[in-house]
């Protein structure tokens, strides 16, 4: 029997309204485990309300009173960090030791937000006239809404909440409708912690949910992750409602290999950054690009034994290295892009597409074996879409200089590496390259909690990145005072533009 799931509204689980409803799936079984409510306009006006009216009471409490509840949270999801990633692997298919691995980085952002106080300090500087003082200072913005993509569920939320409420600001949620549990198990969390009801809520929903966002007056602010086509028009839709956005989209990863780089270290770095998460992350490699045909030859015999050997099974079985993709219809989608490939013309080295699941009771599930590609060049679209699944290419290019030109002029730029031995190239990598965040023999460069986390071109619209100190300037408005005491005043009306006298 599926579960039938609710909202988290003002404190309390609910129904809502909605005669509509999605299929929530376990992808390694193909069985459908729940059904998700898709709110309308109606149940996001509730939240929107009481996220409105607990906006004065939990801005009003001191940085350091938020700080605690969310130091409270932080206990409690480590000691509950095994079940939420039990509830994710669930429902996204991905292993349990890989969805431990997100809570744990979602957990730093909470560890993060605990300097909440330090966080929001502002600037003062003393006498800047005659008896002036000026400071500035950092207040929330209100409402704001954060909307989640199906590959992180419990990580993504967790980049944009814990920052937006330490900040002062109360939160609606509206995760994907593919695995929808762990927001709410979230919101649960933070209400044990000593949340007040209203400041988080979470609304489940589609397109008519998200549309009520980005609609809505009272909300202030929007955070987006998702697809690059979505990601783009929530970002337009929102700034012509006078919303501040910021919406992190698609991604097509590059990892350069330099004739000087640990060969075997690189092919190490490739198999899990390729085929971690059945390739369903946004800082997945996607394309590995050899410099010079030695590299690339020595590298996909390196490859090709491992991909084939990959161990693909249930995300509870802990010897599985990846799990089922999280739809059929995804599935369906990377398998034809595999396809596509060999009608390319690129060399397909490993055919994922004839991996059939053996063991009993998982037969239906949304299971495909890795590929992987030689001799991908940039006019096929398996180089230039996102594929999103257990696929890689090799790209050939003849220098360094060439692999530095195919990247810039890629519609993404969401993370990127290379791997060498040489100073001198890493350093002129990292600069010159035209990508978010960079990895030096790193191959999935995702920045610690106190940094930020960010794309640019197709992978980013908007100004800011998420969580670390972007997250704080995202969540919060700056004022400036300017304060003269008594003593400082002189007395007659002054009719120039002030200057400092
Ligand atoms: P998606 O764009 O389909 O969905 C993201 C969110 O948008 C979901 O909450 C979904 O309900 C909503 N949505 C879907 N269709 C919509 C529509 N037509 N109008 C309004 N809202 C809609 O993305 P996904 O498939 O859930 O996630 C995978 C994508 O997310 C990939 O492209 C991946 O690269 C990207 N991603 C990016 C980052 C990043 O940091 N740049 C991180 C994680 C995932």
């Amino acid at each position: 029997m599926a579960t039938r799931l609710q909202h988290f509204i003002n404190g309390e689980l609910v129904d809502g309204l909605s005669e509509r409803y999605s299929d929530v799936y376990d992808p390694a079984t193909g069985r459908v485990t729940a059904r998700v409510p898709l709110a309308t306009g109606t149940e996001l006006h509730e939240a929107v309300s009481a996220a409105r009216e607990a906006f004065p009471g939990w801005s009003g409490m001191t940085p350091l009173r938020r700080a605690r509840v969310l130091s409270t949270f932080k206990d409690l999801l480590e000691r509950n960090a095994a079940e939420l990633a039990t509830l994710i692997s669930a429902e996204h298919g991905k292993t349990h030791s890989d969805a431990l691995g997100e809570v744990t980085r979602g957990i730093e952002v909470v560890e993060f937000a605990c300097g909440g106080p330090h966080l929001l300090k502002g600037e003062v500087s003393e006498n800047i006239g005659s008896s002036i003082d000026s400071h500035s200072l950092r207040q929330p913005l209100g409402v704001v809404a954060g909307i989640t993509p199906f590959n992180f569920p419990a990580m993504v939320a967790l980049w944009m909440f814990p920052v937006a409420l330490v900040c002062g600001n109360t939160f609606v949620l509206k995760p994907s409708e593919r695995d929808p549990s762990a927001a709410i198990f979230l919101a649960k969390l933070l209400q044990q912690a000593g949340l007040p009801a209203g400041v988080f809520n979470v609304v489940h929903g589609d397109k008519e949910a998200v549309d009520a966002i980005v609609e809505h007056p009272d909300i202030q602010a929007v955070s987006f992750v998702g697809s690059t086509p979505i990601a783009r028009s929530i970002y337009a839709k929102g700034a012509a409602n006078g919303k501040r956005v910021q919406a992190l989209g698609g991604a097509k990863n590059h990892m350069v290999i330099m004739p000087d780089a640990d060969l075997d270290k690189a092919a190490d770095a490739l198999m899990g950054a390729a085929y971690g998460a059945a390739g369903e992350r946004c800082m997945a490699i996607s394309i590995a690009v050899a410099v010079g045909d030695a590299v690339a030859d020595a590298l996909v015999s390196r490859l090709a034994p491992r991909v084939s050997a990959l161990k693909i099974g249930p995300g509870d079985d802990p010897e599985a290295q990846m799990g089922p993709l999280v739809s059929r219809a995804h599935r369906d989608n990377v398998k034809g892009y595999v396809d596509l490939g060999v009608a390319e013309g690129a060399r397909l080295v490993v055919d994922g597409r004839t991996f059939q699941m053996q063991q009993p009771g998982y037969e239906q599930g949304f299971y495909l074996g890795a590929s992987l590609f030689d001799h991908v060049t940039p006019d096929m679209r398996i180089y230039q879409d996102e594929i999103f699944g257990p696929v890689l290419g090799v790209v050939r290019v003849q220098s360094y200089k060439e692999a530095v030109v195919l990247i810039n002029a890629h519609q993404y730029g969401n993370g990127t590496a290379i791997f060498t031995r040489d100073g001198d190239s890493a350093r002129m990598f990292a600069h010159e390259i035209q990508v978010g965040m960079v990895g030096i023999n790193v191959p999935i460069p995702v920045p610690m909690a106190f940094h930020s986390f960010g794309g640019w071109k197709n992978s980013l619209f908007g100004d800011h990145h998420m969580h670390g100190p972007e997250g704080v300037r995202f969540y919060t408005r700056l004022k400036t005072v300017t304060s003269r005491w008594l003593s400082g005043i002189g007395s007659g009306a002054d009719f120039v533009m002030p200057t400092m006298k």
